[in-house]
């Protein structure tokens, strides 16, 4: 019973050096956020040990007394949560959810209809590379080429001709509102079931500054681990008791084994946080410092996809400035951001390089920076992209003083 450090020290050696880097660069990935000592405490119990097949009350084990209170707490506050009747708190990921969604409701080589990659979409929602593209007849949908907004008139002209068994809303690169009753109405115009992942948005669904797809959708999916600031994982919600039992024969025996009972148990845990009054003025400052750091970054000479945001996420486009998503996520990284390369709308360049990077305000807003440093954040950014257009290797002279100036607002807003 020897601790991690005297058993393991390659391994803690590792966990030890990922502290630091969070600890000491800003973290810019719009999917990722920090999350509470209580979450982590939760994830790194005793559950781990054990398994429960089914669900609370019919579970395939004995001794799941103490597991059922822990996922019937998760499964209650994520009601309570996003105002939804039925909650499946065992999928492992978002993945995980969405995949079972597609057992639970669509056969393989029926049709889905979902956003594609390149226009902000994600691998699950039909992508060529993933289960979703190799078993189902995937259709794909894009944004408008002048706005880059969803464009939902092709959504239903490819409804109609189509005629899919199910559409797929919410995306992973999307700076926008999105209007859930529009596509709902677009499903129902062909007889299709709505899914929504809001796994960027949950944290503002949560809280009320998204609109919630909940009453629209048939089914909702999300992960716990972005916005939502709860352990890596994801959930399924709906409000239809036919639909529900559907979903919960597909996640578990249909897909799933044994539920993770200590995610589950940071899942609850998270929740509990996200229905307090503080978790909506996170929330609130996340979008607002995300509007800070897009205007000041817009000043600067980079375009904004859509031209702004109204979420947590930024989609920069890059070629005002005549840089590249790949060489710009390095340099950034040297510099003490961490971010993403991430393609634009209609990116000439290839998915490995990518005119644009996605930036979030998500963990950076849990460490306590306001709108001024990320308008500081803003600032210290373009003078890295400006660095790197008189160098294409980067300028390290900016870097370095960029660097040190990240390690100073880290030490003002410490982690753990
Ligand atoms: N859905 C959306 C919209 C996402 O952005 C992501 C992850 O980035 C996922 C699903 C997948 O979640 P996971 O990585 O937990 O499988």
């Amino acid at each position: 019973n020897n601790s991690l450090a005297q058993t393991d020290s390659a391994v803690m050696t590792a966990i030890n050096g990922e502290m630091h880097r969070q600890r000491d660069q800003i973290e810019m990935i719009a999917s990722e956020n920090i999350v509470s000592k209580a979450v982590l405490e939760a994830q790194g119990s005793v559950l781990t040990n054990k398994y429960a097949e089914g669900y609370p009350g019919k579970r395939y084990y004995g001794g799941c007394d103490q597991v059922d209170v822990v996922e019937t707490l998760a499964i209650e506050r994520a009601k309570q949560l996003f105002d939804a009747a039925y909650v499946n708190v065992q999928p492992h990921s978002g993945a995980q959810a969405n995949g079972a969604v597609m057992l639970a409701l669509v056969k393989p080589g029926e049709t889905v209809l979902g956003m594609s990659l390149s226009a902000g979409g994600h691998l699950t929602h039909g992508a060529k590379p993933a289960l979703s593209g190799k078993w189902f007849n995937a259709i794909q949908y894009g944004v408008r080429r002048v706005d880059c907004l969803i464009d939902y008139e092709e959504v239903e002209r490819l409804a109609l001709e189509h005629k899919p068994k199910l559409i797929i809303a919410g995306f992973s690169a999307y700076p926008r509102e999105v209007d859930w009753a529009r596509f709902r109405a677009i499903a129902d115009s062909v007889g299709a079931y709505l899914m929504v992942d809001m796994a960027h948005i949950a944290g503002l669904v949560a809280t009320g500054l998204h609109a919630s797809p909940v009453p629209h959708a048939h089914v909702t999916t999300s992960t716990t681990h972005k916005t939502l600031r709860g352990p890596r994982g994801g959930i399924i919600m709906t409000n239809d008791e036919e639909i529900a039992k559907k979903i919960n024969s597909a996640v578990f025996p249909g897909l799933q084994g044994g539920p993770l009972m200590h995610v589950i148990a940071a899942k609850a845990v998270a929740f509990g946080e996200a229905l307090q009054p503080e978790f909506t003025s996170y929330i609130k400052q996340v979008v607002a410092n995300a509007r800070a750091l897009g205007e000041v970054l817009v000043a600067g000479g980079v375009d904004l996809v859509t031209g702004g945001t109204d979420n947590h996420l930024l989609l920069v486009d890059l070629r005002p400035m005549g840089l590249k998503g790949n060489t710009t996520e390095h340099a950034l990284e040297r510099a003490g951001f961490t971010c993403n390369k991430n393609g634009i709308p209609f990116d000439d360049e290839k998915p490995t390089v990518t005119s644009g990077v996605r930036l979030g305000t998500a963990a950076g807003t849990t460490r306590g920076f306001g709108e001024q440093e990320f308008r500081q954040i803003g600032a210290l950014i373009l003078d890295v992209l400006n660095g790197l257009r008189t160098n294409p290797e980067g300028n390290s002279a900016i870097e370095n003083r960029v660097r040190a100036e990240v390690a100073a607002i880290c030490k003002e807003f410490p982690i753990y």
